[in-house]
């Protein structure tokens, strides 16, 4: 996730979090933990009380480790929720907002197989897809309890984020959590946020966004540059560019390139702004200046590069 989308989510999580702490009813029984996948799962907040949660940075990576989240969140939940004994009173089922904008880039099949095996159901799962590059088939094989929002606004996220509060403030007001045959569905959904897709959704094969790696000539920081499909005539048109921690390795061996005939426009580099990108034979993007006359020297390999007459060539895709 990136960009306005990424902003929305934080802004989100953070509602979220201020509404559960003036709840006294929330306050008392809610625990949250944060597990955020890209190339990989991380518990970036393990489970904590309400009162002293804070949510650390979240920075944009690429790839979308759906397999490696389940297992966390398996793992997570088997370790931390105490289960209810025919002695002591356990903890109440947990509800996990799954949040995703990608299609996976992992083995997740038999991750997704194992959680729906384990009876009674260790959680109340809300597969929650953000945006058209979704597969609803991915999210029901992971739930029962699919939804997908309608835009990436930051006006969805925040009523999504109100929704999901609400509905964490209602489970804390009933005594023992829900019960395993309770409707798992909340009440009040938004409608204008959120769809139940319909069971035979169709999907276009061609990927929605386009992301290429590159890094700035002058500072040599590594950004991701991201593209979206015009519906009308297929061609990926420049969107923004956004600043990565680091390049993961093996990120772009994964996805067919892209050749360059396809894309329209170019994002400019986050750091010195620079409108263009070149090309280096090493095949790595670098930022560059639109004057032809200055030399430009690859940031990944220090070979100086040449501007020649290519206008047609195939670039490296990265995953989202
Ligand atoms: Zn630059
Ligand atoms: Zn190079």
């Amino acid at each position: 996730m990136a960009g306005e989308a990424l902003e929305a989510v934080i802004a989100g999580v953070n509602t979220l979090v201020t509404r559960l702490k003036t709840n006294p009813l929330a306050l008392d029984v809610a625990y949250l933990s944060v597990i955020t996948f890209a190339k990989e799962a991380r518990q970036l907040v393990p489970l904590t009380e309400v009162s002293s949660f804070e949510l650390p940075k979240l920075s944009v990576r690429t790839g979308t480790s759906l397999g490696a989240v389940l297992r966390a969140l398996m793992q997570s939940i088997q370790r931390d929720v105490v289960k209810t004994t025919p002695t002591e009173k356990g903890d109440y089922r947990p509800l996990v907002f799954l949040l995703t904008d990608g299609q996976p880039t992992d083995e997740w099949e038999s991750a997704a197989k194992e959680l729906k095996k384990i009876r009674p159901k260790i959680a109340n799962i809300y597969a929650i897809g953000c945006g058209l590059d979704v597969d609803v088939n991915v999210l029901r094989a992971v739930s029962d309890i699919v939804l997908m929002m309608k835009d990436l606004s930051p006006d969805s996220f925040h009523k999504l984020f109100i929704w999901l509060s609400a509905s964490v403030q209602s489970v804390s007001a009933k005594p023992g959590g829900l019960g395993l045959d309770d409707l798992p569905m909340l009440p009040n959904i938004p409608y204008e946020v959120l769809e139940f897709p319909s069971q035979a959704a169709t999907r276009d094969p061609n990927p929605r966004q386009v992301f290429l790696h590159a890094r700035c000539a002058g500072t040599k920081r590594p950004y991701l540059m991201r593209f979206a499909r015009d519906p009308l005539d297929g061609l990926y048109y420049a969107v923004a560019s956004h600043p990565l921690e680091i390049i993961e390795a093996g990120d772009s061996n994964l996805l067919p390139p892209i050749n360059s005939a396809n894309l329209r426009g170019c994002p400019s580099c986050p750091y010195c702004l620079n409108p263009t990108a070149a090309l280096c034979p090493c095949g790595s993007l670098t930022c560059s200046s639109p004057n032809t006359q200055d030399t430009i020297v690859c940031p990944s390999c220090n070979s100086t590069l040449v501007f020649g007459g290519r206008t047609n060539f195939d670039v490296k895709r990265s995953q989202g």
